[in-house]
């Protein structure tokens, strides 16, 4: 089964464009290393990066904090469960299939990482950017009172990332080039039940083709609440890769900024707080479909039996989440910020204002443990899917409602705390 769209009833049904996980392993001249695996998949179940994490570690001495995974999200890549609460609403055969796929998954991460690291010469690195405009503001104040405050539906004037990041590392044999470019935009801009990158896919497949001897690697951005416009088939899908990847050319032609080391990691973990739980008494009304935080009671109803079925089984609801933040220093030319969660576009666009005067200022979302959508504070005082109604759906963990406004800050502290650590002297 394809992951993303709950909707569909069956399975994929053949390829529109192949799916890769990629690796760009960094060394600098005191040894610190990175490496960074971008995937054509809708997320990184915590899980995933925890095995991966743990055998990286044993195997080839990789700190964790030398180890970034990034997801593309795409929703036309194979569907990730590997918790209990995401397995267990499963069909046995769908179960079975999954389980075994995260399996090969795991495998196949780990030998890239080690092939990665085992592949070294000495390269040269530059960092430029461009911008492209393709992705949109995808939440728009509903001009209906009655209805759910904000609506998934393009908004022209909302807060935008158009910043096109692109690193480049060439080294000489044999002669080839890595190119890591960012975008922000969710890489949902097609709907099919066969395997696809996305645009995000499309991207890497146009600068693979045009130029000779490139590995193109996409990291996803602060994507939460960003959307491709137009958007819905494969053509539109695949203009919207090759307008990222003229971008991307466009980013190469640019003035380089030669980014030196030293190379500095860090990773840290940040608890966030969710709003108090619904009682017990609240969950049943909205099991009886007499109440419903929001519109949709059907959707409060699913989750109020789920939440319920965790009391019954002697388990508290959750009330905080252990948010993994990363950070990467190139030098004090660059500075690499990779969150967790679906990041939602006011992060880059605070981080990008405060990091000033610490070089080119990077942004990433979708890293290391995608869980749930990760709203600012803004988005909580509006609303509406991305903040609330998105933690109704299952994924790795039962989400016992909408987190606390003080999300933005604790993570924004903690990006700060990391990045002072690791201050060039
Ligand atoms: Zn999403």
């Amino acid at each position: 089964m394809l992951a993303g769209f709950g909707s569909r009833k069956q399975p994929a049904e053949g390829t529109t464009t192949e799916l890769h996980a990629k690796a760009l392993a960094l060394q600098d001249a005191g040894g610190t290393r990175l490496v960074i695996v971008t995937t054509d998949l809708i997320g990184i179940p915590r899980p995933l990066r925890d095995r991966v994490e743990a055998r990286v570690v044993k195997q080839f001495k990789l700190p964790a904090a030398s180890l970034l995974l990034n997801a593309s999200h795409t929703h036309c890549g194979p569907e990730l469960r590997m918790t209990t609460t995401a397995l267990e609403e499963l069909s046995e055969e769908r179960r079975q299939l999954t389980t075994e796929y995260c399996r090969r998954l795991e495998d196949a991460l780990v030998a890239l990482v080690g092939d990665s690291l085992a592949d070294r010469s000495p390269a040269r690195i530059s960092y430029s950017h461009a911008r492209a405009g393709f992705a949109m503001n995808r939440r728009l104040k509903n001009p209906d009172p009655e209805g759910e405050p904000y609506l998934n539906h393009p908004n022209p004037d909302g807060p935008v990332d158009h910043d096109v990041p692109v690193l480049q590392v060439t080294w000489k044999s044999p002669a080839r080039r890595a190119i890591l470019f960012g975008y922000a935009c969710h890489n949902t801009t097609l709907f099919v039940n066969q395997y696809a990158g996305d645009y995000a896919g499309y991207a890497q497949s146009f600068l693979e083709q045009d130029h000779k001897e490139t590995t193109a690697l996409f990291l996803n951005g602060c994507s939460g609440d960003q959307n491709g416009f137009p958007r819905g088939t494969v053509e539109l899908s695949r203009r919207h890769g090759r307008t990222l990847a003229t971008a991307v050319e466009a980013a190469m032609q640019n003035r380089q900024v030669e980014v030196h080391g030293p190379l500095r990691v860090a990773l840290g973990h940040v608890q966030l707080d969710y709003q108090p739980a619904p009682t017990r008494k609240q969950l049943e009304d909205y099991l009886a479909g007499v109440a419903s935080p929001f519109k949709d009671y059907e959707l409060t109803r699913t989750h109020a039996a789920r939440l319920l079925r965790q009391i019954q089984k002697g388990h508290t609801l959750r009330r905080t989440y252990d948010f993994p933040v990363q950070t990467v220093r190139f030098g004090r030319q660059l500075v690499l910020v990779a969150l967790a969660g679906e990041t939602v576009v006011d992060y880059s666009l605070r981080l990008k204002k405060e990091l000033r005067g610490n070089g080119a200022v990077w942004v990433s979302g979708y890293n290391n443990d995608v869980f749930a959508y990760i709203p600012s504070r803004r988005l909580l005082a509006e609303g509406g899917y991305e903040p609330r109604r998105s933690m109704n759906y299952v994924t790795g963990t039962i989400q016992p409602g909408p987190f606390d406004p003080s999300i933005e800050e604790r993570i924004i502290g903690k990006v700060h705390e990391l990045l002072r650590l690791t201050a060039p002297r």
